[in-house]
C-alpha cells in the first residue's frame, strides 16, 4: 500500500492545474447566467401548441432551446469540473446542486417540444423547411426526429408506456444492488498462505497472480459464489431481457435489437457483421493462445491463465513531460493541425495533471460547446499513463474540432464514434514508442508494448463480441416465447467459451455461469461498440500510417463531423464502413502482424 500524502488543492502547482477561469472569471459572472437561464424557461411557453403555426414559431423555440441550452451547459460543466477539483467542497456540491435542479426545470419546460414537431404532418414540416432557410440547419435533427416517428404510439399508449418503464425498470437496480452491495466473496488464501478477501477489486488482481493455484483458487470461488445464486439471478437478467422485448414490441421495432440500434440509425447488420467477422477470424485469436502458452511455458492452457502478464513488466519511468513529447510525436502522422492543438492543450491548461486530496478519481475529458475540452488525469510517472493521456486527448480534439465546426444542435457526438477518436491515438503512441525501442534494441520494451496491445484485440475486440453474440441470443430466445433459465443460458455461455477459446484453451465448465457477473448484460446491447469502436481505430490508424494525406484529410473530416450525420456515415466518410466486414478484418490484420512481430522477439 502506498502512503504517501496527498497535497491539498491549494498546494498543486498552478501550471499543472486547469484553467476554468476563462470559463468563469468570478462567482458573479456563473450566478448571472444562473439567473439568466431561470428567467428563460417560463419564456418556452410561449410557443407551446403553436410551432405548427408557422416556420417563424418553429425557428424560434429551436434557437431559443439552443441559446439557452448552450448557457446552461458551460452553467453545468463548470460546476462539475470545479467539484471534481475537491470533492469536499460544500461550495462546489451546492453549485451541483442547484444546476442539477435547474436542469430538471429547463427539460420539463421543453419536453413538449420534440412530441409537438412530431405530431406535425411531415409534409408541414417539408414545407416550413421550404419557406424559411434558417430551418435548413435543423434538417438532420428532423430526420432523427423522422426516424422515431413510426414508433411514437397514440398519446394514451404513450402514458402508458412512460408508466410501464418505472414498473420495469427495477431489475437492474436489483442486479446492481446485489453485485455491488450484498453480495460477498469467501476468502481466498493467497501465494504466502495467507487469508484474503475476494472482492471484485482484488478478483483482477488474483487472476494476474504470478502463482497458478492462487489465480485457480479465485476464479473458482469467484464462479462459485455466483453458482450459489444462479436461479436468482437468471430470473433477474431474464427480467431485463423481456423488458427490452416489451418496449421494442410497444414501439413496434422488428425486435429487441433493432430498437436499440435505431435511435442512431445503426443497421442491424452491422451487429451480425461483427459477430460472424470475428468468429471467422477466431484463428489470429488462437495462434495468440499458443504463443501465451508459450511464453507462459504452461503444457496447458486454463480460463485462470488469460490475465496473468504473459510477457516480463517494464518499469519505464515516464514524466508527465515525457509524455506529452511522447503524444506529440505519435500524433505526427495527424499533421500540423493536430499538433498545434494539442500544445495549445497543453500551454493553455486544459489539463489538470496531478492528484490531490478530494479531487475525483480516473481521468476523462469533459466540457461545453463554449469551454475548452478540459481532461481530468491523476497522473503517475508510468507508461500507462501516458497511454491514458493520449487516449484522453484523443476524446478531446474530436470535441474541439466538432465544436469549432458544428452548430449547437450537432456538437454532440455519439458513443459509437466516440471511442474511436480516443482509441486511434493510442494505437498511435503504441505505434510510435515501438518504433522508439525498437530503433534502440530494448527487445523487452517493445514486447511489453506488443502485448499491451495485443491484450486489447483479445479483451475488447474478441471478448466484447463474444458478449455481443450471448446478448443477442438470449434476446431471441425471448422473442421466440423461451424461458430463460440458469441451466439454459449456462449451457449457451460454456458453448461460446468453446467456441470462442477453440482448442487452446482448456475451457473449465465453471465458468459457464460467468454471464452472471457481468453487468453489462443490463445495458441493452451496449458492449458491441467497444468492439467496433477498436475496429474502426484500428483500420484507421492503419490507413493513416499507410496512406498519409487522404487518410488524414478523411479522418479530420470525421472529427469535425460531431453529431451531423448517423455515426455509419461519419466514419464511412473516415474510410471504414461499419456495415460491412472489412474493418474487423482490417483490425484483426493489425492484430495477426502484432502476433507475428511477437513471435519474431520472443525467439
Ligand atoms: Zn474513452
Amino acid at each position: 500500500m502506498e502512503t504517501k500524502t496527498l497535497p491539498k488543492r491549494g498546494q498543486v502547482p498552478l501550471e499543472l492545474t486547469w484553467d476554468l477561469s476563462v470559463v468563469y472569471a468570478a462567482e458573479a459572472d456563473w450566478e448571472s447566467d444562473f439567473a439568466r437561464v431561470e428567467e428563460s424557461i417560463p419564456d418556452f411557453d410561449a410557443w407551446k401548441n403553436r410551432l405548427a403555426e408557422s416556420p417563424q414559431n418553429l425557428l424560434q423555440c429551436l434557437q431559443k432551446q439552443d441559446e439557452i441550452g448552450v448557457i446552461f451547459s458551460q452553467l453545468y460543466s463548470y460546476a462539475s469540473l470545479k467539484r471534481s477539483e475537491d470533492n469536499a467542497q460544500a461550495e462546489a456540491q451546492g453549485r451541483v446542486e442547484r444546476v442539477k435542479m435547474q436542469g430538471t426545470r429547463l427539460g420539463a419546460a421543453t419536453a413538449w417540444i420534440e412530441p409537438e414537431i412530431l405530431a406535425m404532418p411531415p409534409q408541414t414540416l417539408r414545407d416550413f423547411q421550404a419557406q424559411e432557410r434558417e430551418l435548413g440547419l435543423y434538417s438532420y435533427y428532423f430526420q432523427t426526429l423522422e426516424r422515431r416517428r413510426a414508433h411514437v404510439r397514440s398519446a394514451e399508449v404513450e402514458d402508458v408506456l412512460a408508466l410501464a418503464r418505472e414498473a420495469t425498470s427495477g431489475t437492474s437496480t436489483v442486479y446492481k444492488l446485489f453485485n455491488d452491495a450484498d453480495l460477498k466473496f469467501p476468502d481466498v488464501e493467497d501465494e504466502n498462505g495467507a487469508s484474503v478477501e475476494l472482492t471484485h477489486g482484488r478478483y483482477i488482481r488474483f487472476l494476474e497472480n504470478q502463482n497458478r493455484n492462487v489465480r485457480e483458487r479465485a476464479f473458482r470461488t469467484v464462479h462459485g459464489e455466483y453458482s450459489r445464486w444462479r436461479n436468482t439471478l437468471a430470473a433477474s437478467l431474464s427480467g431485463a431481457v423481456k423488458s427490452d422485448v416489451f418496449s421494442a414490441r410497444a414501439r413496434k421495432y422488428d425486435n429487441a435489437l433493432h430498437a436499440a440500434l435505431s435511435p442512431d440509425d445503426i443497421p442491424t447488420d452491422v451487429y451480425r457483421n461483427l459477430v460472424s467477422a470475428v468468429r471467422e477470424r477466431l484463428p489470429v485469436l488462437h495462434r495468440y493462445l499458443r504463443l501465451r502458452k508459450k511464453l507462459l511455458k504452461l503444457d496447458d492452457l486454463q480460463m485462470w491463465d488469460l490475465y496473468v502478464p504473459m510477457v516480463a513488466e517494464v518499469e519505464k519511468e515516464m514524466p508527465y513531460d515525457e509524455a506529452q513529447q511522447a503524444v506529440l510525436q505519435a500524433s505526427q502522422p495527424l499533421g500540423e493541425k493536430y499538433a498545434r492543438i494539442l500544445e495549445q492543450s497543453f500551454d493553455s491548461r486544459w489539463i489538470d495533471v496531478l492528484e490531490n486530496e478530494g479531487k475525483s478519481s480516473g481521468a476523462f475529458s469533459d466540457g461545453a460547446y463554449t469551454t475548452p475540452p478540459y481532461i481530468l488525469m491523476n497522473w503517475q510517472d508510468n507508461l500507462s499513463n501516458a497511454f491514458t493521456l493520449a487516449h484522453e486527448l484523443g476524446h478531446s480534439i474530436h470535441s474541439y474540432f466538432t465544436r469549432e465546426t458544428q452548430p449547437y444542435v450537432y456538437s454532440h457526438y455519439t458513443i459509437f464514434v466516440a471511442e474511436v477518436a480516443s482509441t486511434l491515438n493510442e494505437a498511435l503512441l503504441t505505434h510510435h514508442l515501438q518504433k522508439q525501442a525498437e530503433a534502440a534494441g530494448d527487445r523487452a520494451l517493445q514486447l511489453y508494448l506488443l502485448n499491451s496491445y495485443a491484450e486489447r484485440f483479445r479483451t475488447t475486440l474478441y471478448r466484447q463480441t463474444m458478449f455481443a453474440e450471448f446478448e443477442l441470443k438470449i434476446h431471441e430466445l425471448v422473442e421466440s416465447g423461451e424461458a430463460l433459465t440458469a441451466d439454459g443460458m449456462s449451457e449457451i455461455y460454456l458453448q461460446f467459451n468453446k467456441d470462442f477459446y477453440g482448442a487452446e484453451v482448456n475451457v473449465d465448465d465453471c465458468v459457464a455461469i460467468e454471464w452472471a457477473r457481468i453487468p453489462h448484460f443490463y445495458y441493452g446491447f451496449y458492449v458491441y461498440q467497444y468492439a467496433t469502436g477498436i475496429s474502426a481505430a484500428a483500420a484507421l490508424s492503419k490507413q493513416i500510417l499507410e496512406e498519409g494525406e487522404p487518410a488524414v484529410e478523411r479522418y479530420l473530416n470525421f472529427l469535425r463531423g460531431g453529431g451531423s450525420d448517423t455515426s455509419i456515415n461519419l466514419l464511412r466518410g473516415a474510410g471504414v464502413d461499419m456495415a460491412t466486414s472489412a474493418p474487423v478484418h482490417q483490425a484483426l490484420d493489425v492484430f495477426d502482424e502484432i502476433i507475428a512481430k511477437m513471435e519474431a522477439l520472443a525467439e
